[in-house]
């Protein structure tokens, strides 16, 4: 029940996504932050006691800052510490006509060794075990079973138009320099993948979840209790926002001008 659920969901929200398509925007001005979790939904919890949605939302917060001073308009998907579901929190960024999305998000594991952060972007298989493990975790919300469709002609139905879409390149590239910018800062870094989020099948424009590190570590957990190495993470998605609107605007300033 659940698996058709998801994949009604997400059938349909790509299906209505394809309808707005119709009247590209093409200035890059507006970017949606999701601190992930929120209210009774804590997210991951740190062995110190620090919690997911609180993290999130600091760090979304100083991105928000970084970006306002660009000129982009930042919508947040939860102002403060409460609760929005999934398909929600993908109303909220259509309904904005973001430019780009991006779900912020801190890991947990049963293996206290594991570290570093990771980037994803959307796609209905994983590219591996671990990948959808966390893709499972943080679509807990949606039910409590909720699955990956497993549907193949469904899947490669979606799976074919999502590759042809601008919106994939996008956030294949924006995932790529948000990670690129994250290794910089830690070098534990867990590269880029793909998996099927849940939040991420909504949203109309280029979409990446950022799993800034991992919170059941306990020397990530502490250094993500400072400020300073929170500030640091937020500057490094900022840096990379940047760099992507600046190559965006170069593509779609060369195809104005031919
Ligand atoms: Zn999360």
């Amino acid at each position: 029940m659940k698996v058709a659920l998801l994949v009604l969901l997400g059938v349909g929200i790509l299906t209505a996504a394809h309808a707005s398509d119709v009247a590209p925007d093409d200035r890059f001005d507006v970017v949606v932050i999701d601190p992930g979790h929120g209210g009774a939904d804590f997210g991951a919890r740190g062995a110190s006691g620090i919690l997911e949605k609180n993290v999130v939302m600091q760090i979304a917060r100083r991105i928000r800052t970084s970006l306002t001073a660009l000129g982009l308009r930042v919508v947040f998907t939860r102002e403060d510490d409460r609760f929005v579901t999934l398909a929600e929190r993908a109303e909220i960024a259509n309904r904005a006509q973001g430019d780009l999305f991006l779900s912020i998000h801190a890991n947990s594991a049963e293996d206290r060794e594991a570290r570093g952060p990771e980037t994803y972007f959307l796609s209905l298989k994983a590219s591996d075990e671990e990948a959808m493990r966390v893709a499972l975790t943080e679509n807990e919300v949606f039910g409590r079973e909720a699955a990956v469709p497993d549907s193949d002609d469904i899947v490669a139905g979606i799976l074919g138009d999502l590759i042809l879409s601008d919106h994939m390149r996008g956030s294949s590239e924006i995932a790529t320099a948000i990670q690129r910018n994250l290794r910089q800062l830690n070098g534990a870094s867990r590269g880029v993948k793909q998996a099927p989020f849940v939040v991420l099948m909504g949203v109309n424009m280029p979409a990446a979840l950022v799993e800034i590190g991992f919170l059941t570590n306990a020397e990530e957990a502490r250094k993500l209790r400072t400020r300073e190495y929170r500030a640091a993470i937020a500057d490094a998605v900022a840096r990379a926002v940047r760099s992507y609107r600046d190559a965006r605007q170069r593509i779609a300033g060369e195809g104005a001008a031919r």
